[in-house]
């Protein structure tokens, strides 16, 4: 038996013998609950609390009309009863919303529960309806407000639905007709094919078929799309309808080109970058051992780059390099890959050159000489024109040379040659530029490993002022070589800057000085108002670190930096003057002073003194040798001092061997000596000695 569910019905009727009457008809409907209140008033309170299904009034009560009961605000539907046949009543009440009214009569009222529950299955039936369309809305409405294509077809692939989403994407309006187009006529030709072959038996097949398709809007944009098509079947299980679901991921497409492009692509100059020229490299690597057609590697550097990007600002080096660029893709065939390594360097692999190697070496040459050539044009900046040249590096790949990061390293040592050399031309690699490799690679292992077992050893050359006295001492790294002794920083210190391990082993150079000085300090040995000098390197001058790592130094050795003087010269500086004066500034700022060493060579200008926070000059040992028999050294030693003395600026002289370069030195205004008259570079613990030696005396 089907399960009935109860009713709550509510009768409102004054007449006792009427209500009786319905109550009783009412009593074998178990599944109904009568209510029964003779007024208006009390009528409303128990709809209120009670929520009838169904309210049963009569027309006329004590209070007021039963009409005023229609429409309650839970909605529920009214039979209304009159007490005589009155046809405008009736059709009035049925107009303000009654479901039903009847004529009471003893037959009328007896099959009133019959009536209610006619009543009741048509008003369940009415919200059953009312409900599906309201979901049927509200899903209508989420489809239409999707941004992806959501479209139904009829198993003839005609339309019946188009979401907004879709018809915005297609390109057609709201109100054209859909029912004579058919999805696929939106594909693109392939893809139309694709979804007929394939998306539609898989959906058939699998309920679903996934799968990218293009789309053709009508004014013939192709729109990338992940497309997903679902087959729906009725309750017999026969396919019924399609539908399928498109979502545009171009712009997803378009990001993931981009992080591909950016991971294999330089994006100032639009060149391959480093990731992708290995790739290629690799490739034309095995076609050279396939086809034994030789190919070559060019490493290309832009000559004084840096002077560009430092004088005139990076965006002008940035447009510089897109220019280079250009004219290096200009000069180059098809098949050959220009890539940019990073910062003015750049590589050509030049490809299939020929099966001769001495006819593919001299095709190298013209190319790379054609490239030099194109980068020599002049290169207008705005108003500015320029003239730059680039230093070429060439090695040649052949089926012995064929390992690709060999091949970058020869080609490198090569344009390192050409720059050598006085720049703006090509060299080839050769085996004897590779042996002074090898060499410096071994060296710079053993460097390291001296490092490590701490075979440097600082010694330290005394300063004296006019008296002899001594003022302090500047510190002169040694290697204590296993098999050769004591070596000279000159046959290491390139090494060591070319490496960079002299950032390290400068470190090591200030730990240990402080270390010292601090003992001697312990021992009253180092005065407070001696001068330490340390040298240091451009490369370790440049270092980000260099600041930090000598604050952390000082730190470590408990000291503030009164009286550390550095050694620089004017290499360390001249290339970027305005920060190095920054770097200056801001150690200056810690107790630190400058000392310009070498004094007199290189670019050393007097013009450029009055710029630099520099308190003390080294004039250059070369000036100091001839000082007693050459007037012009002599002359070029009393400018500096006169200038020297005039800015306030101490000079100290190096490489006083004699008595009498010291005296004619004294006599034209120098103040401190270093050199071996007075004494050579010492060990640490000769430097102790000394140090007694001169306590004692004093
Ligand atoms: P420098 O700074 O010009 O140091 C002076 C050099 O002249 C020292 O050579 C010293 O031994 C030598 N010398 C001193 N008095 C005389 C003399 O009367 N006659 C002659 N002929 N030579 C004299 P050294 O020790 O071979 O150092 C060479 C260079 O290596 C130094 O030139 C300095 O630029 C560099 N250097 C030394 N130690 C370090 C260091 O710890 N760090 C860095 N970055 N460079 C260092
Ligand atoms: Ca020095
Ligand atoms: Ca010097």
């Amino acid at each position: 038996m089907r399960h009935q569910p109860d009713y709550n019905i509510l009768l409102v009727e004054d007449n006792p013998g009427h209500a009786e009457l319905i109550d009783r008809a009412f009593q074998t409907e178990s599944h109904c609950h009568l209510m029964v209140t003779a007024t208006l008033e009390q009528a409303r309170r128990l709809i209120d609390v009670a929520n009838p299904d169904l309210i049963i009034t009569d027309l006329k009560l004590p209070d007021g009309h039963g009409t005023e009961l229609l429409n309650p605000a839970g909605g529920c539907p009214t039979i209304v009863m009159t007490s005589f046949s009155d046809e405008k009543i009736a059709v009035s009440a049925m107009k303000s919303g009654a479901a039903d009214y009847i004529v009471k009569s003893q037959e009328t009222m007896a099959s009133l529960p019959r009536t209610a529950s006619r009543i009741l299955r048509e008003w369940r039936l009415v919200l059953d309806q009312k409900l599906a369309r309201e979901r049927q809305q509200r899903l209508t409405a989420i489809l239409e407000a999707t941004p992806d294509l959501i479209c139904i077809a009829n198993l003839d692939g005609f339309l019946t639905y188009i979401n907004q989403s879709g018809r915005f994407l297609l390109g057609f309006g709201k109100n054209e007709d859909i029912s004579r187009i058919r999805l696929a006529d939106f594909h693109d030709p392939a893809d139309g094919q694709k979804i007929l072959s394939e998306g539609i038996p898989c959906a058939m097949r699998e309920g679903i078929w996934t799968g990218e398709t293009t789309f053709q809007a009508l004014d013939g944009e192709q729109i990338l799309t992940s497309q997903v098509l679902i087959s729906h079947r009725n309750q017999q299980g026969e396919i019924e309808f399609f539908s399928t679901i498109a979502r545009d991921i171009r712009h997803l497409r378009a990001a993931e080109e981009q992080v591909e492009y950016l991971a294999y692509y330089d994006t100032l100059t639009g060149l391959p970058n480093r990731n992708e020229l290995a790739k290629r490299l690799e490739m034309e690597v095995s076609r050279v051992r396939r086809h034994k057609n030789h190919g070559a590697l060019l490493f290309i550097d832009l000559d004084n780059f840096k002077y560009i990007n430092d004088s005139m600002g990076h965006p002008a080096g940035d447009q510089v390099l897109q220019q280079m660029a250009q004219r290096l893709r200009g000069s180059l065939r098809g098949d050959d890959t220009v890539a940019r390594l990073g910062g003015d360097e750049f590589i050509v692999i030049l490809s299939g050159l020929s099966e001769n190697p001495v006819e593919a070496v001299s095709h190298a040459r013209e190319i790379a000489t054609k490239i030099g050539n194109a980068i020599a044009l002049e290169c207008r900046l705005g108003d500015v024109e320029l003239h730059i040249t680039a230093s070429i590096g060439i090695s040649m790949i052949t089926v012995e040379h064929s390992d690709s990061d060999d091949l970058l390293r020869f080609a490198d040592t090569a344009m390192y040659q050409a720059k050598r050399e006085g720049r703006n031309r090509v060299e080839f690699f050769s085996e004897s530029m590779s042996s002074n490799v090898t060499r410096q690679l071994e060296l710079e292992n053993q460097l390291r490993r001296a490092l490590r077992e701490k075979q440097f050893e600082l010694y330290y050359q005394p300063l004296v002022d006019n008296d002899g006295r001594a003022v302090g001492a500047e510190t002169l790294i040694r290697w204590n070589h296993p098999d050769r002794g004591l070596v000279a920083p000159g046959e290491f210190l390139d090494v060591l800057e070319s490496s960079g391990q002299i950032v390290e082993v400068g470190d090591w150079v200030f730990a240990t000085a402080l270390a010292q000085m601090t003992e001697w300090r312990g021992r009253g040995l180092w005065q407070p108002e001696f001068m330490l000098c340390v040298n240091v390197s451009p490369r370790q001058f440049n270092d980000r670190q260099f600041t930090e790592n000598f604050h952390n130094r000082l730190e470590g050795a408990g000291m503030a930096s009164q009286n550390i003087v550095m050694e620089v010269t004017e290499h360390n500086i001249i290339d970027n003057l305005d920060d190095a004066i920054l770097r200056m500034r801001e150690l200056i700022h810690r107790g630190v002073s400058f000392s310009l060493d070498d004094f007199g060579t290189g670019y050393s200008s007097l013009s450029h003194l009055k710029n630099l926070p520099v308190d003390h000059i080294k004039i250059d040992r070369a000036f100091v040798k001839d000082i007693c028999h050459n007037p012009g050294d002599q002359a070029m030693i009393a400018s500096i001092l006169t200038l020297s003395n005039h800015l306030g600026l101490k000079v100290v002289a190096e490489g006083v061997e004699e008595r009498e370069q010291f005296e004619l030195l004294r006599k034209l205004g120098c103040r401190y000596y270093q050199g071996y008259y007075f004494s050579r570079p010492l060990s640490c613990s000769a430097m102790t000695d000394f140090l007694v030696d001169r306590k004692s005396a004093a």
